[in-house]
């Protein structure tokens, strides 16, 4: 996956200063967390796909604010957006997809909100939390732009890697949003 990789360094670099670019070379995701996520993404994305259409189903649309945020971050379809409030982040029923999600962090009660294509979960007690919806904003922006298959290999890719709090999709988000981390 020549092309992919190539979209990973260079995301890598863009954010970290020069000194760094050595070290984040170093860290290049290995053959065998390359080999889990190829192994696993099928049930990755009918997980993703599952969760995008129960947002779907009952969430709700971007407000007027929320949407021209959407707009000026540059997601092309801001309309498709839906919002839903739950207690429990979405999580997957297969067992395997289940043990990894719970291995990089997924599902802990310090995890505020998600997103799914253009479903976006929030748990309700944050739901006067406007700030977790800006950051969700990103991972839109960033699903549309590479494909939301491309973006999901990443992602799990990236946490495997780098941990969540080094890895480049959500240090854009992070960005982006003025240091706000969800
Ligand atoms: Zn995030």
């Amino acid at each position: 996956m020549p092309i992919l990789l190539a979209a990973f360094a260079s995301a890598c670099v863009s954010f970290k200063s020069d000194s760094d670019a050595a070290s984040a070379t170093a860290l290049a995701p290995s053959p065998e967390s390359i080999r889990q996520v190829e192994a696993l993404l099928d049930k990755a994305m009918q997980f993703q796909e599952a969760s995008e259409r129960l947002a779907f189903s009952k969430g709700r649309a971007l407000t007027k604010d929320e949407a021209g945020y959407a707009a000026a971050l540059g997601i092309e379809h801001p309309e498709k957006i839906r919002v839903r409030y739950q207690w429990r982040l979405p999580k997957p029923h297969d067992p395997e997809l289940l043990a990894t999600f719970k291995d990089l962090g997924f599902g802990s009660w310090l995890e505020g909100g998600r997103t799914h294509g253009y479903g976006i979960f929030v748990k309700s007690y944050f739901s006067s939390k406007s700030a977790i919806i800006r950051h969700e904003l990103v991972h839109v922006l960033q699903a549309e732009r590479m494909g939301l298959r491309a973006f999901t290999r990443q992602y799990l890719i990236e946490a495997m890697t780098y941990g969540y709090f080094d890895m480049p999709l959500e240090a854009e988000a992070f960005n982006k949003t003025e240091g706000e981390r969800y």
